[in-house]
């Protein structure tokens, strides 16, 4: 299956077919099914009776194999998650160890006599080791057999393998699919589906996190109205969660994109539904001082994903915020 949004990109998808490369990389933006559109190519590739438009016909031996996701002639590379009991802020990669996991049988023939498909996703997570693994077997690509790289940051990966492969870009929703979409597969109401989509930058496909949906809800109420006593207690609060810092970075960062906007007199982008109290903060802040505050958290962003002191971190962001927002316009 793909998604309504997608339906035209199959179509130029299924026009290549009788030139098709053997590696594709498949971009567009995070959240809006690019993996989906990619197992679908894979079950096309696969199936054993294609029906029109290159499409597969969900009934032969192959189709059944591949939707009980155990194809023998598939091969899906995604990074490891972490065991039960380790932190959520380790680094989430693809290792050398599982790409030859995959590589290495595909130098033998193929279980059902027709194409091998390895599906690469999210390929920016290929740490340099596991990549160069994967470029060789580019290079000098065994018979038969397709790659499919996803990714939604193509500029994290290495150029060389970019070259080998034939770039797709596929489409996100407009805001009304994504909307539609987002009402009728949510348990959302009409609002907390604005609200959510807003957030996650128009693509309906973000995993349902209600934890870090209560907890940014939180936050925005706090930077609303900062108390210092309750900025300490919330950087306990999130610390206590072990997401990485970067989670709260995101929120803190369109937090402040919204507040630039509303400084220039524009409607917010990430939180609509605070868009008085956000007016509110920009009618006594300042250009500079919020410039400022954005290049601090740029500065941190990459180190976003690794361990640091998280807490200590946001404790010193929400003060620096709250210096900003007691700034009183110099103007008088
Ligand atoms: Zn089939």
């Amino acid at each position: 299956m793909i998604y309504p949004w997608q339906q035209s990109a199959w179509q130029q998808l299924a026009a290549q077919w009788a030139n098709r490369p053997n590696a594709w990389l498949f971009t567009g933006r995070r959240n809006t099914g690019k993996t989906t559109f990619a197992r679908h190519l894979t079950q096309a590739l696969l199936c054993e009776q294609p029906q029109a438009g290159h499409q597969p016909c969900g009934s032969c031996p192959s189709c059944h194999l591949f939707a009980q996701g155990s194809h023998p002639d598939y091969y899906e590379l995604t990074p490891e998650l972490p065991a039960e009991g380790e932190s959520g802020r380790k680094l989430l990669q693809i290792k050398i160890d599982a790409v030859r996991a995959v590589l290495s049988p595909l130098l033998q023939s193929s279980v059902r006599g027709g194409l091998r498909v390895v599906l690469v996703q999210p390929a920016e997570t290929m740490n340099i080791q596991a990549a160069n693994a994967l470029l060789k077997m580019l290079e000098e690509p065994p018979a038969a057999v397709v790659f499919l790289l996803v990714t939604h940051n193509k500029d994290r990966l290495l150029p060389t393998i970019k070259s080998r492969c034939r770039p797709f870009l596929l489409p996100a929703p407009s805001a009304e699919e994504a909307l539609g979409y987002l009402k009728t597969h949510g348990s959302h109401d009409a609002a907390q589906a604005e609200a959510l989509l807003a957030f996650h930058c128009g693509a309906p496909l973000f995993a349902a996190e209600p934890e870090q949906d209560a907890l940014r809800e939180e936050l925005c109420q706090l930077l609303a109205k900062p108390r210092l006593l309750a900025m300490l207690d919330y950087a306990a609060a999130f610390d206590k969660q072990k997401w990485p810092l970067a989670v709260f970075l995101d929120w803190l960062h369109k937090w402040l994109a919204d507040t630039a906007l509303a400084q220039q007199q524009l409607p917010p982008l990430y939180y609509p539904q605070h868009e008085a109290a956000l007016f509110q903060v920009a009618s006594r802040t300042a250009g500079q001082p919020l410039f400022q505050l954005v290049q601090r958290l740029n500065r941190l962003s990459p180190y976003g994903r690794h361990t640091l002191s998280v807490r200590m971190q946001i404790e010193n962001l929400l003060i620096d915020y709250l210096a900003f927002w007691q700034n009183k316009p110099s103007t008088y």
